[in-house]
């Protein structure tokens, strides 16, 4: 693995920071690795520890050089357990258990729940999951706070152990008080990304948009049945997607979920919305060295189906191997993209092509591309769209995006296939088109005599404007 092979592997990498890579050391360890991007999960930080790892990653991009994402995955309208004694805690089938709103410890006869508005979002006959969904109850009854349901698959009750429920539409706020507090930190130190857990509804990114500056991006996390009836819509508003599936492997049959990533990768391609696969991708390699083959297949799978990004949580996290897992992660991307059928395949999922001047100049980027055998395609971007555009369209040539803004180059961390120069805007459009001819013979990304594609907008230097597309050739 070398330095060049980084750079040219399409899909990002995203790996979640914690304790086994906490220091400025270990963030560059794993961004020279292979790392594009670092997730700050909230559900594990202080407010302290929040801010302390935006600063390490900023230290970091200065040393080494190259803008790197943030993302900061709130916690959302997670639903925890209350806690729960170590002595009659086991759960047997047949069981009747009882959710209440008294603070007192639990047991196997009953248990705190961390939401009141859990009591008048669930209906009988609705499933409750706790811990992963290792253990369901069917709710038998429900008055004012309280919810008297039956065990269908018992097991051992442990303190703070997360609740899934997977038939009921909360009728909550889509961001706690907490979160409120993350976001304002996140806002603060200028984060690339915001991610929100347990989305239900278009309207729940609103809530998030209005307590967002303009500049950050938002990711909606798919991981409750009610988001997908909504995809389409949350899509469209949404600037990426992660497909969550932790969560939403219980809260949906498990079976039904690599059916689903297919789908929503799909619709997030057709909409040019980055996309993220997350979740236990190479997860026996937080204590071994060498991943499952089943592991390797399903990082593959996803390179394969054209996500932007694929993500680490424990893995990088709170594993024992965190630079060797994301060395590993690279190779499988590497070498999965290098397979003969690679571009075809990614040609052929997507048919639908948004009818708006930017998606055409992207789509007609490609085709010039292709017919001139040019070995680059270069986007003059000021917000980074125009950049996601031509990722969109996913040519098998370079895209290089370049950019004024360093917020922009951060945020295309997630972008497939999309490399960032910072560079300061030039005067007019033949200054500018002179010193990409310079700048990508330099950088090794063309030769002389080589075509390369262009575009921008017109007037230079404003946001939304990608209206231009010009062939040249480096001399
Ligand atoms: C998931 O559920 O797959 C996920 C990515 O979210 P979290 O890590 O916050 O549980």
């Amino acid at each position: 693995m070398n330095n060049k092979e980084i750079i040219q592997r399409k899909t990002k990498i995203l790996a979640t920071l914690g304790p086994s890579s906490k220091t400025i050391k270990k963030i560059i360890e794993l961004s020279k690795a292979g790392s594009n991007a670092f997730r700050l999960n909230c559900s594990h930080l202080s407010e302290n520890d929040l801010a302390e790892y935006i600063n390490k990653i900023r230290r970091a991009e200065e040393i080494i050089k190259k803008p790197i994402g943030v993302l900061v995955d709130l916690q959302g309208p997670k639903i925890r357990i209350g806690n729960v004694s170590e002595i009659n805690n086991s759960l047997k089938k047949g069981d009747t258990f009882i959710f209440d709103n008294s603070k007192a410890i639990g047991n196997n006869k009953r248990v705190y729940l961390s939401n009141n508005k859990v009591f008048n979002s669930v209906k009988k006959g609705h499933l409750i999951l706790i811990d992963d969904g290792n253990i369901h109850l069917k709710i038998t009854s429900i008055k004012k706070n309280l919810i008297r349901t039956k065990v269908i698959q018992g097991g051992i009750l442990k303190s703070k152990k997360g609740v899934n429920l997977p038939q009921s539409d909360l009728k909550t706020s889509a961001l706690s008080s907490a979160d409120k507090k993350y976001i304002k930190i996140a806002a603060n130190l200028n984060v690339d990304w915001i991610a929100l857990s347990f989305v239900q509804k278009p309207s729940d990114i609103k809530e998030l948009r209005k307590l967002c500056d303009s500049k950050i991006s938002i990711m909606a996390k798919i991981e409750k049945p009610s988001a997908l009836k909504y995809i389409n819509e949350i899509c469209e508003i949404a600037d990426g997607i992660m497909i969550a599936r932790g969560d939403l492997g219980v809260e949906l049959p498990i079976e039904t979920v690599p059916g689903w990533q297919k789908r929503i990768i799909r619709t997030s391609r057709v909409k040019g919305k980055p996309v993220v696969v997350s979740t236990q991708m190479l997860e026996s390699m937080t204590s071994s060295l060498t991943p499952t083959r089943a592991e390797v297949s399903d990082v593959a799978n996803a390179v394969f189906e054209g996500a932007d990004a694929i993500m680490l949580s424990a893995e990088s996290a709170s594993g024992s191997y965190p630079v060797e897992t994301v060395k590993m992660m690279h190779k499988i991307a590497f070498s999965t993209e290098n397979e003969k059928n690679y571009n075809s395949i990614l040609a052929n999922q997507i048919e639908e092509t948004p009818n708006t001047t930017p998606d055409a100049i992207a789509t007609a980027a490609k085709t010039l591309a292709d017919e001139l055998s040019s070995p680059i395609i270069v986007c003059y971007t000021e917000s980074g769209s125009t950049g996601i555009k031509v990722s969109r369209v996913r040519p098998s040539q370079t895209i290089l995006t370049i950019t004024p803004i360093i917020q922009t180059a951060r945020k295309l961390s997630l972008a497939w296939g999309v490399l960032c120069l910072l560079q300061k805007d030039e005067k007019n459009l033949e200054q500018m088109i002179n010193s990409t001819k310079v700048t990508v013979k330099k950088s090794g990304l063309a030769y002389s005599g080589d075509k390369i594609i262009i575009t921008a907008g017109l007037p230079l230097k404003v946001e939304g404007t990608t209206n231009l597309i010009r062939v040249t050739t480096v001399k």
